[in-house]
């Protein structure tokens, strides 16, 4: 599907204008966002700037717009065993109702009045547009892994020297002889049960 670019670059916000209101209307796009800066988890973020492919499908329904997202993004991390930096391409979809808001006879917009016990965030159609910043956050905040690994059984680094073991696997004497030592502290020669 060609890119008509229908968000501007630094942009969530997805123009609602090709989309009829009628129920059972439906609008699908290829779009591409940029990354925001400052999404991070821990050791693992949204790398800044970075492009973000995006499939969108948004269904008008009764009350509102069912926007379908799927979008590919970039994560920079550093292990979280041998802190080696690297990096990989992730996918997220999300499913969001974006309500229309209610106006008066007037068409001037009443404004939503948020019930405390609601413990759902609600979002709303403006300005005949959806913004997916939020969305789009909360589903890469979710997918980060808070112990990202330069790969499952990455060796991390030696507890002794601080080199990486994946490069130079080794041992080192004293410690061995320490371990040694512990292990004769913690394990006695058993007495003998028969007496
Ligand atoms: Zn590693
Ligand atoms: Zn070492």
């Amino acid at each position: 599907m060609a890119i008509d670019s229908p968000v501007e670059p630094g942009s969530f916000h997805v123009s609602l204008t090709h989309l009829p209101r009628r129920p059972g209307n439906m609008w699908e796009s290829a779009l591409e966002f940029i990354a925001p800066p400052q999404l991070e988890v821990g050791m693992a973020r949204l790398a800044p700037g970075s492009k973000m492919p995006a499939d969108i499908r948004i269904e008008s329904v009764l009350d509102g717009v069912l926007v379908n997202l799927d979008f590919e993004f970039e994560v920079e991390a550093e292990c979280a065993r041998c802190l080696e930096p690297f990096m990989w391409t992730d996918e997220a979809h999300v499913t969001e109702l974006f309500l229309y808001e209610e106006t008066d006879s007037r068409g001037r917009v009443i404004p939503a009045v948020l019930d405390e016990s609601d413990e759902l965030t609600v979002f709303y159609v403006r300005d005949d547009s959806v913004d997916l910043l939020e969305v789009v956050r909360d589903a890469i905040v979710l997918d980060l892994p808070l112990s990202p690994l330069c790969q499952p059984d990455c060796l991390g680094i030696c507890q002794e020297c601080g080199e990486k073991l994946e490069d130079a696997p080794h041992q080192h004497e004293s410690r061995d002889q320490r371990w040694a030592a512990l292990e004769g502290l913690l394990d006695p020669p058993k007495a003998d049960p028969l007496g």
